[in-house]
């Protein structure tokens, strides 16, 4: 009863301490902290896509869990990061399930019902960006580290390169990856309009990773970096001022 009891406690007070002393280092760190957070962000939607579900798993890791189910529980957390700090968030799915229709018959069709679901759900959204999030998987068991990927916009790629710096200093800091454009053939990626980036948190294909993947700490440590990185990310100049100058009139 008691274990119970610490592995429901633990999580949660793990995840504030990871987001406390996220916001601390970041208030070190810049003087301009006041212009961006919370008046930069608390205008945009943060939209994210826990990829697959429902009878599509994605991959598999080398202990046979799912990518599909590894990529909800890190959502969740950041869904929850994202809220506790004031940010208008929303998540594509929230269960396992698929987002297409009872209609659709074969696994071909409920998949690309699916992501022309979520397409629609990005596109309909006003002011919003997209944080989707996957878990890679390579023949070369070997291969390890959190890479992110970022659609062909500045702002994207300015998210992307924040992020993969942010998830090496916090989870991996022997993670050499760089943040790299998304290969044009990414359905999702390429049918939406907003800026958007991936981040494959780990390597299922990797046995040491795949382990650290299912633990609520290390979901927890990539969640705060994730998410701390989408905060502390400075805004495009003219957007902040505007941003930070409409706040201020409203105080
Ligand atoms: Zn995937």
């Amino acid at each position: 009863m008691q274990k119970v009891l610490l592995q429901k406690v633990i999580p949660p007070l793990l995840l504030l301490a990871g987001v406390l002393s996220l916001a601390l280092w970041y208030w070190q760190g810049s003087q301009t902290m006041p212009a961006l957070f919370p008046a930069g962000r608390s205008t945009t939607l943060l939209l994210i896509d826990p990829g697959h579900g429902g009878e599509d798993g994605g991959a598999v890791s080398v202990s046979g869990e799912k990518e599909s189910d590894i990529n909800l529980s890190i959502a969740l957390k950041c869904d929850q990061i994202a809220g506790l700090m004031g940010i208008p968030v929303e998540l594509l799915r929230t269960e396992d399930s698929s987002l297409a229709s009872p209609e659709a018959e074969s696994l071909r069709e409920k998949k690309r019902e699916d992501l022309a679901r979520r397409v629609e759900m990005v596109n309909s959204a006003q002011q919003a960006v997209l944080l989707s999030i996957h878990q890679n998987s390579f023949p070369d068991s070997s291969y390890s580290g959190a890479q992110v990927f970022y659609r062909p916009t500045e702002e994207s790629e300015a998210w992307a390169l924040h992020t993969q710096e942010l998830l090496r200093q916090v989870v991996n800091p022997d993670n050499r990856r760089q943040a790299k454009e998304i290969p044009s053939d990414i359905y999702l990626m390429s049918h939406i309009s907003c800026p958007a980036i991936l981040v494959e948190c780990g390597f299922l294909s990797h046995a040491g990773e795949a382990q650290l993947l299912l633990e609520e700490p290390y979901q927890c440590r990539l969640s705060v970096a994730i998410i701390g990185a989408y905060l502390s990310l400075p805004l495009p100049a003219g957007e902040a001022e505007q941003r930070y100058s409409s706040a201020q009139n409203t105080n």
